[in-house]
């Protein structure tokens, strides 16, 4: 069995569902074909701006109606650029959004529950699409199951970024396995999943790639394909890099050091569960399926061996020091890293000295400001912002000057792998 995974992009209209389609059909065989869909386009941003989170006044709830119309148009031109006169798909997304409405209504707008509210919101984007293109390839002729995620993937009642139950989310893909036989593909959600009392998760932002692993894992499926509008696996993001380089071959655990230092290509989760079992993880362009793309899998090196760059932009340099003149020790990393730990900040990286701990975060105005509050109680801090992170795998000091430019380096780390350096944003 192979799994292969569209996100937003690749079904982001009409005619992209159109090729999403072609190669569906390309790759079909004798076993169903498992295939996993994000929400289209950008739909799940605009249904994170309709989670109830607060009273509703005037202002606000024009906004909303403004927005829930937006999601209404945008789904229903896929569907009639799609399926022009085909009322059964209209009234199958009508139904859907009517849910949503009922849904958001339903829901207590307080703080407490926006998490819980954002998971029974958010996971409509899915179920659109998936509605859509469940019903569009049955109209080709290709027989299409579509199942829902949330009866397959069970996770804890963690929301936003639920913990899969391994042992209950085998025992329901073997129940998938056999509702899909006979069938062509089986067609199911990303980035959504419930609890054991049925109540929608989700995995976090961008995880539709750790679903299609999660159902790999838990299927033994042979590969899985993430089908990007990228032509495989590049050396840096072609948005901050001109000349990238395509990475042919990638070992699981370089690409899983990658997803750590930030590389956007694939969600962090995503290669644990497939380096468990051995599953090659293929990474190919919907825009010319017909290339090779990259292959992450069992191999000793990267192929070709060039430097890898990792830019975070956005960065902020906290540097901390105790008001008392203590050393930078155990007891007083307790206190900062407790306090890192309570407002989930993640730390991209940290450097100590006698007198001062410095990390760089990324610059997420609110819980920084936050944080310097708490952190005030007990020691000074002093902020540089503005920054740039640039992670190098394979280095050699040219690569480095060439990224740093002659800016000024706030801080470095030097391993035998890995460059890092801190320099204000170009
Ligand atoms: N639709 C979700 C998101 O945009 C999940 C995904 O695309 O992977 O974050
Ligand atoms: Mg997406």
């Amino acid at each position: 069995m192979k799994v292969f995974k569209f996100g937003g992009a690749s079904v982001n209209s009409a005619d992209a569902v159109r090729n999403m389609a072609h190669i569906v059909e390309s790759h079909l065989g004798p076993e169903p074909l498992v295939v996993v869909v994000s929400a289209m386009g950008k739909t799940t941003n605009l249904l994170e701006k309709l989670v109830p989170w607060e009273a509703v006044g005037a202002e606000c709830s024009k906004e909303h109606g403004d927005l829930r119309h937006q999601l209404e148009d945008y789904h229903m031109e896929i569907v009639r650029g799609l399926m022009p006169g085909d009322d059964e798909v209209v009234r199958l997304v009508g139904s859907l959004l009517q849910q949503l409405d009922a849904t958001i209504a339903s829901l207590q707008p307080t703080a407490e529950r926006y998490n819980y509210n954002y998971d029974q919101v958010v996971s409509f984007g899915e179920l659109l699409s998936t509605t859509i293109i469940a019903h569009y390839l049955n109209r080709q002729g290709v027989s299409t199951r579509w199942v829902d995620a949330r009866q397959v993937i069970v996770t804890d009642a963690h929301h936003r970024e639920g913990r899969v139950d391994w042992e209950a989310t085998r025992t329901a893909c073997g129940r998938l396995a056999d509702q899909a036989k006979g069938c062509q593909v089986a067609l199911t959600q990303g980035f959504i999943a419930a609890t054991a009392d049925k109540k929608s998760t989700t995995l976090g932002r961008e995880g539709s790639d750790y679903s299609a692993a999660i159902l790999a894992y838990c299927l033994g499926a042979e590969s899985v394909t993430i089908w990007k509008d990228v032509p495989g696996f590049l050396n840096a993001d072609p948005k901050f890099f001109p000349d990238t380089v395509k990475i042919n071959e990638i070992p699981y655990d370089e690409a899983i050091e990658l997803a750590y230092y930030g590389a956007s290509v694939i969600h962090p989760k995503t290669v644990k569960p497939l380096q468990n079992m051995g599953i090659p993880l293929y990474i190919r362009s919907f825009i010319d399926p017909a290339s090779k793309g990259s292959v992450i899998g069992n191999y000793r090196t990267i192929s070709p061996e060039t430097p890898l760059f990792i830019f975070r932009n956005d960065q902020i340099l906290l540097s901390i020091y105790p008001r008392d003149y203590s050393f930078i020790a155990e007891d007083n990393l307790q206190v900062i890293f407790g306090m890192l730990n309570e407002l989930g900040i993640r730390v991209n990286l940290m450097q100590n000295s006698a007198l001062s701990f410095s990390i760089c975060v990324d610059n997420r105005p609110q819980l920084v400001e936050l944080l310097v509050e708490r952190l005030k109680s007990m020691f000074r801090v002093r902020y540089n912002e503005n920054l740039q992170l640039v992670t190098i795998r394979y280095y050699t000091q040219e690569v480095i000057d060439r990224i740093v430019a002659g800016r000024p380096v706030l801080l470095e780390q030097r391993s035998r792998l890995t460059e890092q350096v801190v320099v204000p944003l170009r």
